[in-house]
C-alpha cells in the first residue's frame, strides 16, 4: 500500500518534471509515455524509417513552385528552422501543400537502404485540411555547399535566437533537377508524432562539405535524430 502510494507520488513528479522539461534526444523511445498529447510516439506507423524493400510504382512527379524567399533562420534547440516571406507550394494528390517551414537533423533520420547520411532537410508542407507532406533530402560529405553556405552565414548560435538575412536566398535553388523519389505513409519525428504524415525522400543525394555538418552537429551540441521506427506492414513505394 505504501509502495503503491509511493508509486504514484514518484510517477506524478515524473510526469509533472517531464511536462516542464519537455522531450529531448536522449529519451526518444520514452516520448509516448511522457503526455497524453505525445502517446501518438507508441503507435504503429511512427517516423523516421529504413527505407528499404520499395516497390516501384507509377507516382506522379513532384512540382514544386519554391519561388520564395528564405527570410530568417531560428535556433530552435531540437533543431535550426528556417522560414519564408511567404510560402512556396508542392502539387501533391491533386491538392496544393504550401510549404511552411525547413530544418535539419544531423546526422539524419530516415536511412536509405540501411546507410545513414550525416545531414538531412525536411521540408515541411500543409493543405487547407493541415494535413502534412514532408519532402526529405539527404547530404553525403563532400564538396562545398552553396546554398548552405549563405545559410551559415547567419547561423544562430544560441537557442531562441532568430537571424534575419541580410540578402535573401530563393528556396528552389536548394532542390536537385532530378526529383526521383521514395514515398510512405509515416509520422512527425518528434513529439507530438502525429500520424498521417506523406512522407517524399529525395533520392538524389546533395553534398555538404565535412565543416558545414561539423558546423551544424557542433550547434545542436548533440545527434537530434529519432531512431528508426518498425514499419509494421507499411509499403515503400519509389518512381
Ligand atoms: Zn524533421
Amino acid at each position: 500500500m505504501k509502495k503503491a502510494m509511493l508509486c504514484a507520488v514518484v510517477f506524478g513528479l515524473m510526469n509533472t518534471a517531464y511536462a516542464d522539461a519537455d522531450w529531448d534526444y536522449k529519451h526518444t523511445h520514452q516520448w509516448g509515455s511522457l503526455s497524453d498529447k505525445y502517446a501518438a510516439c507508441n503507435s504503429v506507423n511512427q517516423s523516421p524509417i529504413n527505407i528499404q524493400g520499395s516497390v516501384k510504382a507509377e507516382l506522379e512527379p513532384l512540382k514544386f513552385n519554391y519561388n520564395t524567399m528564405i527570410h530568417a533562420i531560428e535556433n530552435k534547440g531540437h533543431t535550426v528552422q528556417v522560414d519564408f516571406a511567404q510560402g512556396g507550394e508542392l502539387q501533391l494528390d491533386g491538392d496544393t501543400f504550401v510549404l511552411k517551414q525547413f530544418h535539419l537533423h544531423s546526422p539524419s533520420e530516415n536511412l536509405i537502404k540501411g546507410k545513414s547520411y550525416p545531414l538531412e532537410i525536411h521540408f515541411v508542407h500543409a493543405n487547407t485540411k493541415g494535413e502534412l507532406a514532408v519532402v526529405g533530402m539527404m547530404y553525403a560529405e563532400g564538396l562545398e555547399n552553396p546554398q548552405l553556405a549563405r545559410l551559415w552565414q547567419s547561423l544562430p548560435k544560441q537557442k531562441g535566437q532568430r537571424n534575419v538575412l541580410a540578402t535573401p536566398q530563393p528556396v528552389n535553388h536548394m532542390l536537385p533537377k532530378n526529383l526521383q523519389y521514395y514515398r510512405f505513409s509515416g509520422s512527425l519525428t518528434t513529439p507530438p508524432c502525429s500520424e498521417g504524415v506523406r512522407w517524399l525522400i529525395l533520392k538524389d543525394i546533395q553534398q555538404a562539405s565535412a565543416q558545414q555538418i561539423a558546423a551544424f552537429s557542433k550547434l545542436m551540441g548533440h545527434p537530434n535524430n529519432r531512431p528508426v521506427q518498425p514499419l509494421n506492414g507499411r509499403v515503400i513505394v519509389e518512381n
